[in-house]
């Protein structure tokens, strides 16, 4: 059993798409552990992205995370790491594969609806950025 950090970004919350995307999730056989919806700060975005500091994006990813609310969860279930990026599709949503959440609601790379932690590792990081243990049930 894998845990995964799922993050319905501003774009996808402004669509008013939540349940539409967390129903993804469960009809995929994932179970919500635990779920909010946040305002991040800057320095909030900017630590949980710091992998792409260096990257020439970064500043615009920073500003869009933090433009209005997100939803930030925890998905359980077998292979839940690459179960879930699997439904995400590819970050481009003009890459990503019929069917998939990023090709269904999302406009662009800058706006693309979902962040999925990347490895086991990164998830346990990703989740604990987030959560305390006591509130995963
Ligand atoms: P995420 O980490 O949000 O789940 P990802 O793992 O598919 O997305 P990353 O390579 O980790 O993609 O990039 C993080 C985010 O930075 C992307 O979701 C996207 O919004 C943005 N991004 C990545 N590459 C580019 C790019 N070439 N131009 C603009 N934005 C980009
Ligand atoms: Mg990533």
């Amino acid at each position: 059993m894998e845990q995964t950090l799922s993050i319905i970004k501003p774009d996808a919350v402004a669509k008013n798409v939540i349940g539409k995307i967390l129903t993804r999730f469960e009809d995929a056989g994932l179970r919500i552990a635990v779920t909010k919806k946040i305002q991040l700060s800057r320095e909030d975005a900017k630590a949980f992205y710091a992998v792409h500091k260096d990257r020439p994006f970064f500043n615009d990813l920073v500003e869009f995370m933090i433009s209005g609310p997100v939803v930030v969860s925890v998905l359980e279930g077998d292979n839940a790491v690459a179960k879930n990026r699997e439904l995400m599709g590819a970050t481009n949503p003009k890459d990503a594969q019929k069917g998939t959440i990023r090709a269904d609601f999302a406009e662009s790379i800058d706006a693309n609806a979902v962040h999925g932690s990347d490895s086991l590792e990164n998830a346990k990081i990703e989740i604990e950025f987030f959560f305390a243990q006591r509130e995963i049930v």
